[in-house]
């Protein structure tokens, strides 16, 4: 079988401001089929996740590159690896079969072929208790259906019907995950702590705010527009959010929403929000660094104050994912617990075409999103 697949790839390395000029969407007609016993699988792509590291990936240099599998370089012209759901076309591998739903890491493109060893998973009747209980109009019956004891009938009739839920695999992913180990094993939080983060209406963000109230913090978020905000407070029950680029003293901001001082930080975007909010943590308070979108492309660098680190003996600590995988079980019971009480929200952000991957991407930095940002690739 013969089919056209159309991907994305970059055209140079990326090392300033993003441009659609910088990728190029390709076409090719690969033979969809593999050799026995080859242990490649062919896919069609689904949903795929669209995140801010990718960047750091097409640059000519980047620490990012050396530290773990995830975040290798991008070759410029060559596929563009990302987590994703899809469907798999053509098995050469025992493990899969033709037609099985599949997450794992696929292809900014409508087709991938997936070769041995790179990490890729069947929807198992596990992940169809992730996909109900994930979403976040489910009812409680519903997840109350999906127990881990239903049936594999029951979750291929499901998932035929229910498509609209997978791209819940993607969050349940890696932005997640950040969230969860980040907020917890890394900031070690105490009830009644005051928690700030910033990014607060993204992928990662949200779910921190939401998991820091849910465990009694006082929580304030920042975002990029009012109605963001509007969306941290009446949604997600932040206690506060305020929209940083109204601000011009985000250290006096700060001061205004914490009078006595911040315990954690939660960082997605780094520097002068980074400086602002380490001039207001208390004597040895955590700042959890998760990301630091900011200086992606501007080449900015934060200078927090030191003397403050040193002698209010402030933790700052840098963490990825894919360090807390020993807390992988409990991120999903407690999240889908929550999500299936109505106590939590999942937010996402779907954009339907491969061709509008670059745009989408693009958009991630100048705050177009609102919650987890995905590609829609294909209805099946
Ligand atoms: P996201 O927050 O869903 O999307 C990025 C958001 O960042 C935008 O919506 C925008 O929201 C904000 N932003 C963009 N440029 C900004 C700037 N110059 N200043 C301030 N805010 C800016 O993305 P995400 O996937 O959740 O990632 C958030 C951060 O976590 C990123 O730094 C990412 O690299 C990092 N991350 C780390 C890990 C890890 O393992 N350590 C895993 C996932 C993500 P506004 O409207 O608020 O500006």
């Amino acid at each position: 079988m013969e089919v056209t697949n159309r991907y994305i790839v970059t055209k140079t390395h990326i090392d300033g401001a993003l441009e659609e000029s910088h990728f190029e969407l390709k076409t090719a007609s690969p033979a969809l089929t593999v050799e026995p016993g080859s242990n490649d699988v062919v896919v069609k792509n689904l949903y795929v996740s669209i995140d801010p590291y990718q960047l750091n990936r097409m640059k000519s240099y980047s620490s990012s590159k050396s530290a773990i599998i995830f975040s290798i370089g991008i070759t410029p012209s060559e596929g563009i690896d990302a987590y994703g759901v899809a469907r798999v076309v053509a098995s050469g591998s025992s493990k899969f079969e033709k037609d099985d739903l599949v997450v794992g890491l696929i292809a900014w493109g409508e087709y991938s072929v997936v070769k041995e060893g790179n990490m890729l998973s069947k929807l198992d009747p596990m992940g169809f208790l992730l996909t109900h209980l994930l979403h976040p109009s489910m009812s409680s019956n519903r997840c109350l259906n999906a127990s881990p004891n239903a049936s594999s009938n029951a979750f291929a009739s499901s998932i035929s019907t229910e498509l609209q839920l997978l791209p819940l695999f993607v969050p349940a992913g890696f932005s997640g995950l950040a969230a969860y180990g980040g907020f917890f094993e890394v900031c070690q939080p105490k009830k009644g702590e005051k928690v700030f983060v910033s990014a607060a209406s993204g992928s990662v963000g949200n779910l921190v705010g939401q998991y820091a109230k849910l465990f009694g913090c006082y929580v304030v978020g920042c975002a990029g527009s009012k109605k963001k905000v509007e969306l941290l407070k009446e949604k997600l029950g932040f206690d506060e959010a305020f929209n940083y680029k109204d601000e011009t003293d985000l250290k006096s901001t700060l001061k205004g929403y914490f009078p006595d001082g911040i315990d954690i930080y939660f960082d997605n975007v780094g520097s002068e929000m980074l400086e602002a909010a380490v001039a207001n943590v208390n004597n040895f308070g955590r700042v959890a660094v998760c990301g630091v979108i900011s200086e992606y492309t501007s080449g900015k660098r934060a200078a927090p104050d030191m003397l403050d680190v040193v002698y209010k003996r402030i933790t700052i600590r840098g963490f990825l994912a894919a360090d807390y995988m020993n807390v992988y079980s409990d991120f999903i019971s407690t999240t889908s617990d929550h999500l299936c009480t109505g106590n939590m929200q999942a937010l996402e952000d779907i954009t339907p075409g491969v061709e509008n991957i670059p745009s989408a991407f693009i958009g991630l930095f100048s705050g177009d999103n609102v919650g987890k940002k995905i590609v829609k690739i294909a209805d099946e």
